[in-house]
C-alpha cells in the first residue's frame, strides 16, 4: 500500500477504542461539542431532486433488491429506493466497514445477505453519519459490529427513538412533511416495521469527537464533527487510501448551505482545507442520499463558507 501524507496529529489520548484492530487517537479538538440543539426531523427530500453526477466508469449492476454501484474492487454502494438512501461497503481487509445502514432493518438484512455473497468477511464497523432513522434503523442487521458516530448521534437516537411513542411520533411527522407519494409510503412502512416487536434500535458505541482517526484494518479513517449542517451529530468521514469522503453534498460544490443552528461555517471551511491538506485528489464524495459525485469542488464549497 503506497504511503500517504495524513494531516498531522497534534496530541490526544484514545477516548473509545482499545482492542488490537481498532483505535481512535483524538488528536487536536477544534470546536465545541454542538450544544446547540439543531432540528431533530430535518427532511431531505429535497437533496433527493438535486442535480446528480454519476460519474463515468461507475458500474451499476444489481440482484434486483435494490441497485449496486461498484466504485472499485473494495468500494460498493448499495442504494435503498425510494429515498435513494446509500449503504457503502468497504473491504478494509480483515473485515469490513459499512457506512449508513437505511431506514428499513428488513431491507438492510438483506443488503446484509449480499455483502455476505460478495466479500465473504464480516462487518466489523458500522459509521453512522447522523442520527435520522433513515441512517441508523438498519444497525440491528450488523449485530457484531462496532457502531461507530458522534456522541450526540447516540444521544439524539435514543432520545427520538428508544422510547416506541416518541418513535412513531418522530416517523409520523416526517410521514406528513414528505412531499412524494413514494416517500410518504416507505415511511409509513417503516413506522410500522419499528412499532413490530422485532425492531431493535441499536445506537452509536464508540464515539468520534471533533476530530479523530480510526484505524479499520488497511485503511485510515479520518473523522469530522461537522454539527449544525443537517444535524448537531453529523460527521464528516474521509479515507485518504481510497481518495472517498463521505459528506453532505453541499460540500462538493458553491453552495448555498442550508446552516441550521449549532453551524460554524469557519470551522466547516476548516475542515474541508484539513482535508485538502493531506494532499489526496478526492475521488468521491458519497452523500447519504443519491449517487456519489466524482472530483467534488472542496475549494468552491471552501470560497462559500468563507464569504459568509
Ligand atoms: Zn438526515
Amino acid at each position: 500500500m503506497r504511503r500517504l501524507k495524513l494531516p498531522a496529529a497534534s496530541g490526544g489520548e484514545s477516548s473509545i477504542c482499545k482492542d488490537k484492530d481498532i483505535w481512535i487517537r483524538s488528536l487536536t479538538p477544534r470546536q465545541t461539542a454542538g450544544n446547540a440543539l439543531a432540528g431533530r426531523f430535518i427532511i431531505t427530500a429535497a437533496l433527493i431532486s438535486l442535480f446528480i453526477c454519476m460519474p463515468a466508469g461507475i458500474r451499476a449492476a444489481g440482484t434486483g433488491d435494490f441497485p449496486e454501484i461498484r466504485l472499485s474492487d473494495r468500494i460498493l454502494i448499495l442504494k435503498h429506493a425510494p429515498w435513494a438512501e446509500t449503504m457503502t461497503v468497504i473491504d478494509a481487509g480483515p473485515g469490513l466497514i459499512v457506512v449508513d445502514t437505511w431506514g428499513s432493518p428488513s431491507a438492510a438484512l438483506k443488503a446484509g445477505s449480499r455483502i455476505d455473497s460478495i466479500f465473504h468477511k464480516s462487518v466489523k464497523w458500522v459509521i453512522n453519519t447522523h442520527h435520522h432513522w433513515d441512517h441508523t434503523f438498519g444497525n440491528q442487521a450488523f449485530p457484531g459490529a462496532d457502531f461507530i458516530g458522534h456522541k450526540n448521534c447516540k444521544l439524539d437516537m435514543e432520545a427520538d427513538y428508544q422510547d416506541p411513542e416518541i418513535r412513531k411520533t418522530q416517523l409520523e411527522a416526517g410521514v406528513k412533511l414528505a412531499e412524494q407519494a413514494s416517500t410518504r409510503r416507505y415511511m409509513t412502512a417503516v413506522l410500522e416495521e419499528s412499532s413490530g416487536k422485532d425492531f431493535r434500535l441499536c445506537p452509536t458505541n464508540r464515539f468520534c469527537s471533533d476530530r479523530d482517526t480510526l484505524r479499520a484494518g488497511e485503511l485510515s479513517l479520518l473523522f469530522y464533527h461537522t454539527p449544525g449542517i443537517h444535524t448537531r451529530s453529523n460527521i464528516t468521514v474521509f479515507i485518504p487510501e481510497l481518495g472517498l469522503l463521505f459528506a453532505r453534498r453541499e460540500f462538493a460544490g458553491s453552495g448555498p448551505f442550508a446552516l441550521e443552528s449549532g453551524a460554524d461555517p469557519e470551522m466547516i471551511a476548516r475542515v474541508l482545507k484539513d482535508i485538502l491538506a493531506s494532499g489526496t485528489h478526492i475521488l468521491y464524495l458519497i452523500p447519504g442520499h443519491g449517487d456519489p459525485v466524482a472530483n467534488p469542488g472542496l475549494k468552491e464549497a471552501i470560497r462559500y463558507l468563507e464569504g459568509l
